[in-house]
């Protein structure tokens, strides 16, 4: 594998400030999560504040079970380090810096790129067997297949500003959402000691002018927070868009990230579902390369991507309370266009946060059988495996195809011949059926037999085909036409 990165450097420039759990899931599969846990902060809570700065919600994010903490709040040139250095360690991933793709030529049998390196005075090529476009929001692959990117920008601008933390100020802790009429501002404490606030540019300022130091100071003036308190690194303008491309694959080319779909930062969504993204489709290039899936199978990705562009819906924040939510409230999670005037009445309330929607596949590589269970992401409890140690569920399942089983385990012909493995999984305090397979016993959420697609480093984390224990038999593995399924995948 190649992959071919313009810049000769990482981008010094933060843009993304916060993840989530199933992102920190995927991660988890590459080996790394817990080191880039050691540089993230979790567990802020949210507050909406007025424009005096009185909480009206606060609000903590929810997990959805996906065995890690539901935001957190990253440093993105230090992510990109570790996640650089993680490449590193498979030797048949080659990652050539400052070499940038020219054009791309596709026939039946593989993609020839054209390409230029620091080393090299003329053009290169490169042939391939499948292309992963994952160059940014002015893609020039996408423009160069003649794929539309559709959807909008926003007119307001945004200033964001990302600063090195001095000395502490009131609050400086927490993720604040400044619903501040005049001036609204997203006010957020990042990791290795950063700070990032992000301002709307109002109308007759100068862009230039309000990225400069004197003004960043200015605007930041009125948390409290002055030159002793931040070290200002960079102000930079953005838009926002909400663009999805047309087509996400054209014959062996796939878009990838922002080259496929764009929205905006407010709920910190745009880098994970780029990272979902390589996840639904690494694995299932990799089963295409070896045989082991039709090439067909490959459509499975825009189909299931796209279901779930509800990824930038996420965010939606749930009062607790009995009060009757001012339509203001309703709209808490879109803080600038939604800031509540000021005669609006202002209590804090304590309010539930669900940072992701649920995963939910409704199309897409799934077995034909229907099930309410089918398409739906596994969650990820801690489990006792034999020997006896605390694991999380997916370093069990160790990238395999398994038939998960709760309580009980019955044959299933078509798993058995294809030599899938059981695992049985039982409620705390239970011992688990024998199984024909090894066994693991686990604290356990439900009562269904579950089979689960196969997660590799790059692969989604476990998507079920579900099956009630009185139900027929599982059916065939989806997609599969080999008898064998493979045992492990690798990069
Ligand atoms: C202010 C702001 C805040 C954000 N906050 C968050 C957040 O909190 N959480 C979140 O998940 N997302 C966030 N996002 C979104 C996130 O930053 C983007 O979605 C993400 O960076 C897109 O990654 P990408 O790899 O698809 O594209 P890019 O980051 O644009 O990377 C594309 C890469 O391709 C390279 N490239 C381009 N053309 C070529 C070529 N021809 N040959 C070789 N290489 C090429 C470029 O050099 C670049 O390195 C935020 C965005 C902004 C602007």
């Amino acid at each position: 594998m190649v992959v071919l990165e313009r810049d000769a450097d990482l981008f010094s420039r933060a843009r993304a400030i916060s993840t989530d759990e199933e992102v920190l899931r995927i991660w988890q599969r590459l080996g790394l999560a817990e080191r880039l846990k050691q540089d993230m902060l979790a567990e802020r809570p949210v507050d909406f504040v007025d424009a005096r700065g009185r909480p009206f919600i606060t609000a903590s994010p929810v997990p959805r079970g996906h065995g890690h903490p539901p935001q957190m709040f990253i440093y993105q040139p230090a992510l990109e380090q570790v996640l650089r250095d993680g490449a590193a360690r498979y030797p048949d991933v080659e990652v050539r810096l400052g070499h940038e793709c020219l054009h791309l030529r596709q026939d039946p049998d593989g993609v020839e790129l054209t390409v230029t390196g620091p080393d090299t005075a003329a053009p290169n090529h490169l042939r391939a067997s499948y292309v992963i476009a994952a160059d940014g929001g002015s893609s020039r692959t996408r423009t160069q297949l003649g794929i539309g990117y559709q959807g909008r920008t926003y007119e307001d601008r945004w200033v964001v500003i990302d600063t090195k933390m001095l000395q502490p100020w009131p609050h400086h802790d927490r993720l604040r959402f400044h619903c501040d009429p005049v001036r609204p501002a997203v006010d957020c404490p990042t990791p290795l000691g950063h700070h990032r606030w992000e301002f709307p540019v109002l109308p007759g300022e100068d862009e230039q002018d309000l990225t400069t130091d004197e003004a960043v100071y200015r605007l930041v003036a009125r948390y409290g927070v002055t030159r002793d308190s931040v070290k200002v690194l960079r102000a930079t303008v953005y838009s926002h868009h909400v663009r999805t491309a047309a087509r996400w694959c054209t014959g062996r080319v796939f878009l990838a990230g922002d080259a496929a779909h764009a929205m905006p930062p407010w709920i910190g969504q745009g880098m994970a579902a780029g990272v979902r993204d390589a996840a639904n489709l690494c694995w299932k290039l990799h089963a295409v390369l070896r045989g082991q899936l039709p090439p067909a199978a490959l459509d499975s990705y825009e189909a299931e991507r796209t279901a779930r562009q509800g990824d930038h819906q996420a965010g939606r924040v749930r009062r607790r309370n009995h009060h009757r939510p001012t339509p203001h409230r309703q709209r808490g999670t879109h803080p600038a266009p939604a800031t509540p005037g000021p005669r609006a009445r202002l209590q804090p309330a304590p309010a539930v946060l669900h940072w992701i929607p649920h995963a939910r596949y409704t199309t897409g590589l799934l077995a034909p059988q229907r099930h309410r269970a089918r398409g739906r992401q596994i969650p990820q409890p801690f489990v006792t495996d034999p020997h006896g140690h605390h694991r999380r569920l997916d370093d069990v399942l160790a990238g395999r195809w398994l038939l998960l089983h709760a309580r009980t385990a019955t044959p299933q012909s078509p798993w058995d011949r294809a030599c899938v493995p059981s695992l049985t999984i039982a409620p705390p305090g239970t011992a688990p059926a024998r199984t024909p397979s090894p066994t693991t016993t686990a604290s356990c959420w439900t009562g269904w037999t579950v089979t689960t697609r196969p997660p590799s480093p790059f692969a989604p984390t476990a998507t079920s085909t579900a099956r009630h224990p009185k139900a027929p038999p599982c059916p065939r593995p989806p997609g599969f036409a080999a008898t064998a399924l493979p045992a492990t995948t690798t990069a």
